[in-house]
């Protein structure tokens, strides 16, 4: 069968680009490899945008010129832009759109102390967005087959026309269309991928948060079929968590396996160690993406966050210092920090110790370097200043009253976020292009298969919700631009 356009992946990106292109006149099927519809955009629980309506009415004004600028600051203008600046002029639209199409939002959230207030979070989280979408679509008449993954993509005279895909048992389908967009999400699942491309290291690689089926086949087909490669190496890196056990490693994380007070715990800026014992970091620093950096360069890629019985009261009379998004905002008194913790203590992941050289013992750690940094850090706290990483003064709580607490915080990561080089059109660009303009006709990616936004890491302290937002805009955006190619 012919369709108008095959869109590869029914995630966020997909089911935009599907909905935009179907509205616009253009008959369009999805594939998806799954049973269901959301892909990573499900566990989503936020999405970047300046100016919306839900800014405006809290008093939020942040200009676009301003978070533009910085964000090219921070990728030290590595990033794409013209693409940065579509997604950005367009990210408020799209939050109005997605409201209207009955994505259900609660705010625009300060996900950290300080954090500017992008973050627009919704109900359900990224199911609000992805099953309003669907039920858009179907409306619109769009078909979504499922369990069909491509494999392939047909060129006719240079122009792409179609793609190969699998059904469930194995049988090769073939779904002609004028156009096509790849929007089948970053390459999370495929190890040796990460390996050859991403400095994730194996840890992280094996803590692949909310990633089922992410084998990079988008990318793959775009480059057989002469793309080019843009941002393989950006891997959008999480905060430590605590689970451990090998089979959970590589599924998405059920409700049953998150455990928010312990997470929060985790999150808190006590004193943090590495595996020998050493600070290594300013606690105070909150972005996901910088604590996931600096814990990647450590011994093990592991951090143990340990505090004193002090603290531990603190966190159950007065509250946590620092939220965890919409799960345990800040202020969420912890009912009891030792039943929090019991799970990762039966685990041998957590640990309530008497001395500090019991818990050296326990945890592995040098007993002389964690004693060292110990008594460097509370001299740090006595006189309200952190001589070496400059930590908050606020923040600054000694180490001092046993019992010891301390738990472990593994690696994890969210999904890739590069591997198809595209305009600020969402056209995807021609590896033998030597101007980098020209396109493949007829193929657009977007979302998590495409690159161009970041230098080197995501940006978890200005633009909250990038991610989420890049793949939703860029899905509109590949849906227009295929209407115009379409000539609809
Ligand atoms: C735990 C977690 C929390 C997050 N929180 C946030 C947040 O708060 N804010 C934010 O901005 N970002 C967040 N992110 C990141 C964000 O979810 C992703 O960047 C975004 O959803 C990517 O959307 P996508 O459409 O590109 O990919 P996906 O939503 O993953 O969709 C890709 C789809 O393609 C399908 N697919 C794969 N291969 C094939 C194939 N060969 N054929 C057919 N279909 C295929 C997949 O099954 C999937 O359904 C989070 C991610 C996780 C995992």
């Amino acid at each position: 069968m012919e369709w108008d356009l095959v869109v590869v992946g029914a995630g966020g990106a997909g089911l935009a680009a599907a909905v935009t292109a179907a509205e616009g006149g253009a008959s369009v099927v999805v594939l998806d490899r799954l049973r269901v519809t959301g892909g990573a955009t499900v566990f989503a629980k936020g999405i970047f945008a300046i100016g919306s309506k839900f800014q405006k009415a809290l008093g939020i004004d942040i200009s676009i010129d301003e978070a533009f600028l910085q964000h090219m600051y921070y990728t030290h203008y590595l990033a794409n832009a013209r693409l940065v600046r579509a997604i950005f002029d367009k990210a408020a639209d799209t939050i109005h759109w997605l409201d209207e199409r009955g994505t259900e939002f609660i705010q625009p959230a300060e996900l950290y102390p300080g954090a500017p207030r992008t973050w627009h979070t919704m109900k359900r989280e990224g199911k609000s967005i992805t099953k309003a979408l669907e039920k858009t679509a179907k409306e619109l008449g769009v078909e979504i087959h499922f369990r069909t993954r491509a494999r392939k993509l047909i060129l006719r005279e240079g122009r792409v026309v179609g793609v190969v895909a699998e059904d469930k048992d194995g049988n090769r389908v073939e779904y002609g269309g004028k156009a096509v967009v790849i929007a089948s999400g970053g390459f999370a699942n495929n190890e040796e991928m990460m390996r050859k491309y991403t400095q994730a290291g194996e840890p992280t690689i094996r803590m692949a948060f909310g990633q089922v089926g992410k084998e990079g086949d988008g990318i793959l087909m775009a480059w057989e079929a002469g793309a080019a490669k843009e941002g393989m190496h950006v891997v959008q890196r999480g905060l430590a968590g605590v689970m451990k056990k090998k089979e959970v490693l590589k599924e998405a994380p059920k409700k049953s396996q998150f455990d928010k007070h312990i997470t929060a715990i985790l999150k808190q800026p006590t004193f943090w160690v590495n595996a020998n014992g050493e600070r290594f970091f300013n606690e105070s620093e909150f972005s996901f993406a910088h604590i996931g950096n600096a814990m990647s360069k450590q011994p093990g890629q592991v951090l143990f966050n340990v505090f004193d019985d002090a603290y531990r009261k603190y966190m159950e009379e007065e509250g946590i210092d620092v939220g965890l998004g919409v799960f345990a905002p800040k202020g969420t008194k912890i009912p009891s920090v030792v039943d929090a913790m019991q799970a990762s203590i039966d685990k041998d992941e957590a640990w309530v110790c008497d001395t500090l050289e019991e818990l050296a013992a326990k945890t592995g750690m040098d007993l002389a370097t964690l004693k060292a940094n110990v008594e460097e850090y509370n001299a740090y706290c006595d006189k309200g200043h952190d001589d070496l990483f400059a930590k908050h003064p606020a923040y600054l709580k000694p180490v001092r009253t046993p019992p010891f607490y301390a738990i472990k915080g593994h690696p994890t990561h969210v999904g890739t976020l590069g591997g198809i080089k595209i305009n600020h059109k969402t056209e995807v660009i021609r590896a033998d292009s030597e101007t980098g303009l020209d396109v493949i006709p007829g193929l657009y990616a977007a979302g998590n298969v495409a690159g161009g936004m970041y230098g080197d890491t995501y940006d978890a302290s200005h633009t909250l919700g990038l991610t989420l937002a890049f793949a939703v805009n860029s899905g509109r955006i590949a849906g227009e631009s295929v209407l115009k190619y379409l000539g609809k």
